[in-house]
């Protein structure tokens, strides 16, 4: 059985973000962690903190880096102004990078506020997808997430890479973030069920039914060397301060 939603706060419920970068970007192959690669000279996590800090709604933003991380200071972050807060506390997994931005936000966040997730290795979220993610989302009572419908034909492989299988496509989306959840709520349900690879995840796993809010495929998260190179182009071509 679902479980119950809170209601939303009354008033205006405040937006806080959390963005965790405490990964060691182990698919990437680079000594330098994926999120302070250099691209278009700022490293890639200051883009996808510029978005983030630029909008107007967004209270905080909680940068959860790893607490052995000795490349944050090595670069200046003033030009994204106050709203910007490290913590020191990443974990072992994605999820308990998530956790503990929501352990800062708590002395802020009431209940019925929104959190956004958003992957520090997604340095092309646009401003217009993430106000239509918080208009879309705005009188939801959990709240949902950016994703696209996935286009291709799916293929399922076997052990030799030869096509075990076609899966129908109807239906399937590809999530990105930022994904946007009642604080209390998400709070609860990751605490419940760690062991996932997305926010949403965990809401499904409580018994939530995020929303899917359509995005944009130039929202692609950096994991291999091809798609910083990519980011680079788009970013050049839709320049976003
Ligand atoms: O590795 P992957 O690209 O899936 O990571 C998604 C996001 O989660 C990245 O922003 C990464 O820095 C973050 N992460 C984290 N703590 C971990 C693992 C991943 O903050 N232990």
């Amino acid at each position: 059985m679902p479980a119950v939603s809170l209601p939303p706060t009354p008033g205006h419920a405040r937006h806080y973000a959390i963005v965790p970068a405490a990964g060691h970007g182990s698919r990437f192959g680079s000594e330098t962690p994926k999120q302070y690669l250099p691209l278009l000279g700022r490293p890639l996590l200051h883009h996808t903190l510029a978005v983030l800090c630029a909008c107007p709604a967004i209270d905080r933003v909680f940068v959860v880096l790893a607490p052995d991380d000795d490349w944050w200071g090595g670069f200046d972050w003033s030009a994204l102004g106050s709203k910007l807060e490290t913590v020191r506390q990443g974990g072992a997994t994605r999820a308990a990078s998530v956790q503990a931005g929501l352990a800062a936000a708590a002395t802020a966040a009431a209940d019925g506020d929104w959190v956004l997730v958003h992957d520090a290795a997604r340095p092309c979220l646009s401003a217009p997808a993430l106000n239509q993610l918080l208009q879309t989302l705005a009188d939801d009572p959990v709240g949902g997430l950016l994703a696209v419908p996935v286009a291709d034909t799916l293929k399922r492989s076997d052990q030799r890479d030869r096509v075990a299988g076609t899966v129908p496509r109807d239906g399937l989306w590809q999530a990105q973030t930022p994904q946007m959840f009642r604080y209390g709520l998400l709070r609860d349900a990751l605490q419940r069920f760690p062991d996932v690879t997305d926010e949403a995840g965990a809401m499904e796993a409580a018994g939530h039914v995020p929303r899917l809010v359509r995005g944009e495929l130039a929202n692609l998260k950096v994991t291999y060397p091809a798609d910083l190179a990519l980011a680079e182009r788009l970013l050049a071509t839709a320049p976003r301060g």
